[in-house]
C-alpha cells in the first residue's frame, strides 16, 4: 500500500507515519529527514539545504523529485510507502504521477491531516525528540516521565529542529498554504484524497487512519 501524508508543519504527519511503519510495515520516506541527513553530512549542497530549511522556504522542485525517485527503488520500499512532506508543490505530485506510473506503481490514499494554524505554532515550538532514539516530546504536551530522561532509551540528550522557531514557523505556514495546499484539489479531482481530524488525540486519529485504509 503506497500512502501520502499530506498537512501543514506539526500536523502530525511523523508521528503517524512512524505508527504505520510498526503497524503495516510500510516504509517512511520524510524529504525532511532526508535533508536533515544531508545538512549533517556536511558540503556544499548540505550548506544550501540548511539555509533554505533554516528560512521556512522550499527546496528546488528538481532536487526534491529526484531525491524520492532515487529513493522509491530502493529494496525496502516493494512493501509499500508513507510519503511524509512530499510532494509540497502541484509540480512535484504531478512529476510523482509520471515517476510511478513508470515503475508500475500506484497511490492508494491521499490523507489529509487537518488541523489550525494558531495550534500549530504552540505544537512545534515546544516540540523535541530524543537525540539518541529520535523519540518525540513536547514542553507542554508531552513531557519524559522523569524531567531530563528519555522514557524510551534513558538518555539525557534531547534535541530540537533548528526551523521549530516562531519565525521561521511563519514562514513555514505561508508556504504550505501558497505553495502545497492546492495539491488538495489536485488529489481530490483524482478520488484519492480523504481528510483526518489532525487536532483530534493521536490515538484517534490513528484510528480514523486505520478506518481510511482499512
Ligand atoms: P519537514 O521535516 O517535512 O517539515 O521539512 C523541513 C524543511 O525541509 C521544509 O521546511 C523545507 O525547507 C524542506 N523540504 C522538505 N520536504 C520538501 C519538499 N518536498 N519540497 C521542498 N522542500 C522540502
Amino acid at each position: 500500500m503506497n500512502l501520502i501524508l499530506l498537512g501543514p508543519p506539526g500536523a502530525g504527519k511523523g508521528t503517524q507515519a512512524r505508527r504505520l511503519e510498526d503497524a503495516r510495515g510500510l516504509v517512511q520516506l520524510s524529504t525532511g529527514d532526508m535533508l536533515r541527513a544531508m545538512v549533517k553530512e556536511g558540503g556544499p549542497l548540505g550548506q544550501q539545504a540548511k539555509e533554505i530549511m533554516d528560512a521556512g522556504k522550499l527546496m528546488p522542485d528538481d532536487l526534491m523529485v529526484s531525491m524520492i525517485g532515487e529513493r522509491i527503488e530502493k529494496p525496502d520500499v516493494k512493501n509499500g510507502f508513507i510519503l511524509d512532506g512530499f510532494p509540497r508543490t502541484v509540480a512535484q505530485a504531478e512529476a510523482l504521477d509520471t515517476m510511478l506510473a513508470q515503475k508500475g506503481l500506484k497511490l492508494d490514499h491521499v490523507i489529509e491531516m487537518k488541523v489550525d494554524d494558531a495550534a500549530l505554532v504552540e505544537r512545534i515550538t515546544g516540540r523535541y525528540t530524543c537525540a539518541k532514539c529520535g523519540k518525540g516530546y513536547h514542553d507542554v504536551f508531552e513531557t519524559p516521565k522523569v524531567a531530563g530522561v528519555c522514557d524510551a532509551c534513558g538518555s539525557t540528550e534531547f534535541k530540537r529542529r533548528a526551523d521549530d522557531n516562531a519565525e521561521t514557523v511563519k514562514t513555514r505556514l505561508e508556504q504550505y498554504h501558497a505553495q502545497t495546499a492546492p495539491i488538495l484539489p489536485y488529489y481530490r479531482d483524482r478520488g484519492v484524497l480523504k481528510t483526518v481530524d489532525g487536532m483530534a488525540e493521536i490515538d484517534e486519529v490513528s484510528r480514523q487512519i486505520e478506518a481510511i485504509i482499512g
